[in-house]
């Protein structure tokens, strides 16, 4: 059976560079795996990759816009939700396909909110993970997120979605090639390294000896977060260069491993 990775990430987190260089990457093994690419993203101009179902073929983005009188994110939406009232012939296509690939990739849509807080978004990635090993790749912009304040509020949304999906959850450190991800493996792993990063940015204490609004609204998330980075695996690649990919794909097996031990049972109970 394949695996599922669904794509999610901020805008310009390189969310759309990282599943080219999956694809990519999966192309050069011998033999070649080529993935099954799915494209949720109505909005989005041009592909880097040729995805084999597209939402755009079913969907006019433009056009739903027009007559439903939209803006852009209404339009985005729209276009999702008339996606998903098809749905079942997606998977249908998918799952006669699932002998033959190894990995169905599934990007979605530049606006990381429209994916995971919209009905059709929780409806399309159930569905999905209710048929086949699912894992979710959570892309980060590394560069950006050096400063302990905006790290902790990237990893805050991440803990939202895996508690939301209740999936595998990998967090991709893209653009290593600019910012190594060592820092963030180090904040992930030793709480004190993380409060001492927030002290240096932020001080702990105000004009009058009293802790810092910041300080202290960090140092309580901190221990939340602590929980939350037991339940994930972080990666660093580089969706330029290709490095951290073999690690990547490892991390992608053994969540199809944490799938069928902890999902499927949880699936089962829950029907
Ligand atoms: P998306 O909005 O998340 O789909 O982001 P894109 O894939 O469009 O990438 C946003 C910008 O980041 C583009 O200019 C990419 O060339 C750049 N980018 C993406 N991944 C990497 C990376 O691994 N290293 C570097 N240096 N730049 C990257």
């Amino acid at each position: 059976k394949p695996v599922v990775i669904i794509a999610i990430g901020m805008a310009g987190a390189g969310k759309s560079t990282f599943v080219q260089q999956l694809t990519t990457h999966l192309h050069a093994k011998s033999p070649p795996e080529p993935p099954y690419l799915l494209n949720l993203d109505p909005a989005v101009v041009n592909t880097p990759y040729e995805a084999n179902i597209d939402i755009r073929d079913t969907v006019d983005y433009h056009e739903v816009m027009k007559q439903y009188n939209l803006g852009p994110n209404g339009g985005i939406l729209t276009a999702l939700n008339l996606f998903t009232t098809k749905l079942d012939q997606v998977l249908e296509i998918v799952e006669k396909r699932a002998d033959n690939v190894k990995y169905v990739v599934l990007d979605t849509p530049g606006q990381i909110e429209i994916f995971t807080w919209s009905a059709s978004g929780a409806i399309i990635t159930d569905a999905i993970a209710s048929s086949l090993p699912t894992v979710v790749a959570y892309v980060v912009d590394t560069p950006r997120s050096t400063a302990p304040a905006t790290f902790m509020s990237n990893m805050l949304y991440a803990c939202s979605i895996l508690y939301k999906t209740k999936l595998p959850f990998i967090v991709v450190f893209n653009k290593t090639d600019v910012e190594p991800h060592g820092f963030a493996l180090e904040w992930m792993q030793d709480f004190e390294a993380f409060q001492a990063a927030l002290a240096t940015h932020h001080g702990t204490t105000d004009s009058d000896g009293e802790p810092t609004y910041m300080n202290s609204l960090m140092n309580s998330m901190s221990l939340v977060l602590d929980e939350f980075y037991k339940h994930l695996k972080a990666v660093g690649v580089s969706s330029v260069t290709g490095a951290g990919m073999d690690e990547f794909f490892a991390a992608v097996e053994a969540s199809r491993e944490e799938y069928e031990k902890e999902y499927l049972p949880e699936l089962a109970r829950a029907r």
